[in-house]
């Protein structure tokens, strides 16, 4: 894939004019999120143009350690000072989101800066509230997308072991450690440009998968031991968590990435879905295998979207009743869903 020559050089030309370079990312930030949003701080700073990195929340603790995480800014513990970098913005990049409405807690103030919107992400039908779009649906991620931007750009040279990692995290989590969405060899090329920086990929990949609180993993086997069910005749199976849960299990941010993908590992299961009770909703996460799109399904049902074979949503009822509901979807899926798993053998 190569990217419009005028995009990239508008790019160069913005980065060589604007002064206040704000970066920003969607609620509830993973790895792919915050990988991007580091690795282009890092490049940022690198040429001279000072940058800031703005969350809406809480970090994941997997994600603790990563170059530059001290900097970023945490709209909700920082409102105020959220406010105020987004109104001195004069450009603002949104990093692995397709609508303004995913960073929840500041968009009315993004849609009201008056900065130059970027849009550098990998999810289908991107709003048209962009000046400048880099939005490629399918690379494996915002970070291999952001990679072959600078590449292209001119800057490979300029990419730093530091960057690398970023990047590199970016695109082992949205692959799931090279087990999805890394069909097309561009994504090992770059992992490959990635490595040649001297970073050490199996310390990030250590500081990512294996950091688990006791508690998280106990909070794992309880998901798996007590509160998965598994519909075979819908080729589905999902998993709940309550409030009482996840208190019980200590939860932190983060503590559920990961969780919904045991379910869909189950053979012949090809849609899965984790359920959360948060404040007023229960969070709905889905996976599937092969045809099937759970981004349709999200946004017929969820109010959410994403990809077609990982996305979200939100059901504003209590858990009984949202699995309930979730089961009562299922009948009219079905043929879908086996086509799907028929397909993807
Ligand atoms: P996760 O299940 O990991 O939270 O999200 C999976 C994918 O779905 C992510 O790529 C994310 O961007 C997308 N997604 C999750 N929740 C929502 C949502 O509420 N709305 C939209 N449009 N996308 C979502
Ligand atoms: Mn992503």
């Amino acid at each position: 894939m190569s990217l419009s020559e005028s995009s990239i050089s508008y790019l160069k030309k913005l980065l060589g004019e604007k002064s206040d370079v704000l970066i920003t990312t969607h609620y509830n930030p993973d790895g792919d999120a915050i990988g991007s949003s580091l690795a282009l701080f890092h490049f940022l700073l690198s040429q001279g143009i000072d940058a800031k990195v703005l969350v809406p929340n809480e970090l994941p603790s997997f994600l603790e350690w990563m170059p530059g995480i001290d900097q970023v800014i945490i709209y909700m513990d920082n409102t105020w000072l959220g406010n105020k970098i987004i109104q001195e913005a004069d450009l603002i990049f949104c990093v692995d989101y397709n609508a303004l409405n995913r960073v929840k807690l500041f968009t009315d103030e993004l849609r009201s800066s008056s900065a130059t919107r970027i849009i550098i992400d990998h999810h289908i039908q991107p709003e048209n509230e962009f000046d400048l779009v880099f939005s490629v649906v399918g690379v494996s991620s915002t970070a291999e997308l952001l990679y072959q931007i600078l590449d292209e750009a001119g800057f490979a040279q300029s990419i730093t072991r530091e960057m690398a990692e970023c990047f590199f995290v970016g695109i082992m989590t949205d692959t799931g450690s090279f087990s999805f969405a890394c069909n097309r060899p561009e994504t090992f090329e770059i992992a490959a440009k990635l490595i040649k920086t001297g970073m050490d990929v199996e310390r990030v990949h250590r500081m990512v998968y294996d950091t688990y609180s006791e508690s998280r993993m106990r909070l794992l086997g309880h998901c798996l031991g007590s509160n998965m069910k598994v519909l075979p005749e819908y080729a589905t199976a999902y998993i709940w968590l309550t409030k009482d849960d996840l208190e019980k299990y200590d939860y932190k941010q983060g503590d559920t990435e990961g969780v919904v993908n045991y379910a869909l590992s189950i053979q012949n299961v090809a849609v899965a879905a984790l359920f959360t009770e948060r404040g007023d909703r229960i969070r709905v996460s889905l996976r599937s295998k092969g045809g099937f799109s759970v981004n349709e399904f999200a946004r017929a049902h969820f109010n959410g979207g994403g990809h077609r074979n990982a996305a979200g949503g939100d059901i504003f009822m209590p858990m009984p009743e949202a699995l309930a509901w979730f089961e009562s979807l299922l009948p009219a899926r079905s043929m879908e869903i086996m086509e799907s798993l028929a397909n993807y053998r």
